[in-house]
């Protein structure tokens, strides 16, 4: 219901009628208001509430037309919080919003006069918050209540710290779904939303990994909320040492026939391309689109983080682990414009030095075909495990001191390279092993050996 619609039809219609005429209808129109009362004066209906349920706090969103203003109450005996709407009404069923696994033991809403009350009665106190957002795409005026939990959630996944133990370590991989929450990323025709596909796709890619020796994976995020920027590196690093972190995307642009899979690294001399640039702004303004605090804002500086990703080496295994990605992806999906290069540009998600860190474009949901794809259990799987080989063959050929893959590779025996002079004899005297044990691990029969030829020396 627009009461203010009402008016604006009449007048235009009016035009046509003199002026004595006109007094007269306006005259029965202020009765008509006046008869409707304090019904008239509620300008503002709010005919859409969401509620996203983090493992810390619950959001409730109310999508405004225009700002109202608001009053936060927390009472306790019993717990409740209450929110105040004034000049507004509610045109939305808040009962039937999914509350089930959060705080929130049931919803009330009262009419009063000229304001609506919205009562949350609560099953364990919480740390209520409140905060006016301005329209951002794809968001009008949204008031947004947080409720924190009491005893929020840790969100430590990773049991022990590495290196702790005598034990040869698992590789920790953080698998960071992009968006969720207020955050619903691209969409795609069939309105396909990218918080949706990529959530998907990292819990395949979590599965696989989690069969896989020698790696850890930890989710930054495992259900629809938004986890701001900034702390999905600290959940990633501080919180759970990842030394790999992946970032999942599937992007969307204007030309609908824009497609294929691209990987991308943090860049130390502006975007590799324009489009690279573009992804790269549109992955930033997340926070905005999701309406974070101030304090949670990211105020990382890129230039200093550059420089410390450069001296950890953190840059260039970068780079490497994301062709190792592309090279996955190439048959499974098309790559974008056919290249084979990590491309590079600003991602804030990525600024962590001491994580080796890249993004995941996984196609473009904005495409007819890659959004159908992109939909497809099979097609996500193949995607999951292309980033898992791609990661796992980085693992292999940079195994980090005291990884697992480290542990494997001495076990896989040293590389000799035979001289002139050598005799498989000699050899196996010097490695301490037999000599039949040398021609097994070599494929050799006989005594023949190369100058050349490298030779891999069993463990004895
Ligand atoms: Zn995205």
């Amino acid at each position: 219901m627009r009461i203010w619609n009402g008016p604006m039809a009449v007048e235009m219609s009016l035009k046509r009628y003199p002026a004595s005429r006109q007094w007269l209808w306006l005259g029965l129109l202020m009765a008509v208001c006046a008869l409707l009362g304090g019904a008239a004066r509620a300008a503002v209906v709010v005919d859409s509430v969401r509620l996203h349920r983090s493992p810390d706090s619950t959001r409730i969103v109310f999508d405004l037309p225009a700002p109202v203003e608001h009053k936060l109450d927390k009472l306790a005996n019993p717990d409740r919080v209450v929110v105040d709407l004034l000049d507004a009404e509610l045109n939305f069923d808040v009962t039937g919003l999914d509350y089930k696994d959060s705080p929130i033991e049931n919803i009330r809403v009262g009419k009063h006069q000229g304001l609506t009350r919205v009562v949350f009665d609560l099953k364990e106190a919480v740390r209520p918050r409140t905060n006016l957002l301005k329209p951002v795409d794809p968001h009008g005026w949204r008031l947004v209540l947080d409720l924190f939990d009491k005893d929020p959630k840790s969100t430590k996944q990773v049991s022990q710290p590495p290196a702790a133990s005598g034990k040869p370590r698992d590789m920790i991989v953080a698998i960071d779904a992009g968006h969720g929450g207020e955050d619903p990323g691209a969409h795609g025709p069939r309105g396909t939303r990218e918080k949706d596909v990529v959530l998907q796709i990292a819990k395949r890619l979590k599965a696989l990994m989690e069969k896989t020796p020698g790696v850890q994976p930890v989710m930054v995020r495992d259900g629809d909320y938004y986890v701001p920027l900034a702390e999905r590196r600290r959940i990633a690093r501080q919180e759970n040492h990842a030394d790999v972190f992946i970032s999942i995307h599937a992007d969307a642009f204007t030309d609908a026939s824009a497609h294929g899979a691209s990987v991308f690294a943090l860049s130390n001399r502006g975007a590799t391309s324009a489009r690279a640039r573009y992804l790269a702004k549109i992955a930033n303004e997340s926070d905005k689109v999701a309406g974070v605090y101030e304090e949670e804002k990211d105020d990382s500086n890129l230039l200093s983080v550059l420089a410390d990703m450069r001296m950890s080496g953190s840059m260039a295994h970068s780079l490497y682990l994301g062709r190792q990605i592309l090279d996955e992806l190439d048959g499974v999906a098309r790559l974008h414009g056919g290249r084979k290069t990590v491309e590079q540009a600003a991602f804030a998600v990525l600024k962590e030095p001491e994580m080796v860190s890249v993004l995941v474009e996984t196609g473009f949901i904005s495409n007819r075909q890659e959004e159908q794809n992109l939909r497809s259990a099979s097609h996500q799987e193949k995607i999951a495990r292309s980033i898992l080989n791609g990661t796992q063959r980085y693992f292999q050929t940079h195994p980090a001191p005291g990884s697992w893959f480290a542990a494997q590779r001495s076990g896989n025996g040293d590389q000799y390279r035979i001289q002139p002079g050598d005799t498989l004899s000699g050899i196996a005297r010097q490695y301490q092993v037999s000599e039949q044990s040398l021609r097994s691990a070599n494929n050799i029969n006989g005594d023949q050996i190369m100058v050349g030829q490298t030779l891999t020396i069993p463990r004895s």
